[in-house]
């Protein structure tokens, strides 16, 4: 038990993209298991390993949580399900939701269902310019990095994302 911190990746493209991730993070919290303590900046974010989709919004949103990692997975697995999701043959697909453990307090697990922090995290802008929205001094459990150093390391070419301006 205990109260822990957890940063949660949304992610949409497919309809309307922007509540799609609202609503995800608003199930969570309705469980009554998770409480939002800060959000992100909205981005509009270019498709990174399978590019032929449409563009995603995606938001980190950080929470404190009373639910052990792995249930705290089957709570977001479900919210994507109730959401629509149905998982497609394309790896890294098109998504109605997707709802990611970034990071777990400290935790680092690696498991054949869930890792953390989130394998791919330190590679994706479309995870670490929002999560330096809301703290870039954060220190990766494994590489042993802040956040701001890991994304200023990234090819400025590649993965390109703009700010999504809406009205909370
Ligand atoms: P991705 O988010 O990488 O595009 P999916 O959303 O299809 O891929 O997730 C595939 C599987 O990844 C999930 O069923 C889950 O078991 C596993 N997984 C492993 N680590 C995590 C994590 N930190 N957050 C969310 N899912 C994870
Ligand atoms: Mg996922």
């Amino acid at each position: 038990m205990g109260v822990h911190t957890a940063y949660i990746g949304a992610g949409s493209n497919i309809g309307d993209k922007l509540l799609n991730c609202k609503n995800g993070i608003s199930a969570l919290t309705n469980t009554q298991n998770a409480v939002e303590k800060a959000w992100s900046r909205f981005y509009k974010t270019e498709p990174v390993d399978y590019k032929n989709q449409d563009w995603f919004i995606n938001v980190v949103v950080k929470v404190e949580t009373t639910l052990a990692p792995f249930e705290l997975l089957k709570t977001l697995k479900s919210i994507e399900r109730g959401a629509g999701r149905v998982d497609g043959s394309i790896r890294f697909g098109p998504r109605v939701l997707d709802l990611d453990i970034i990071l777990y307090d400290d935790l680092v697990t690696n498991s054949s269902k869930l890792i953390v922090p989130h394998p791919r995290m330190h590679k994706r802008r479309f995870v670490l310019r929002p999560i330096c929205d809301i703290d870039p001094t954060i220190v990766h459990p494994v590489l042993k990095k802040e956040m701001q150093a890991l994304l200023d390391v990234l090819d400025k070419n590649e993965q390109r994302i703009v700010e999504y301006r809406c009205d909370y």
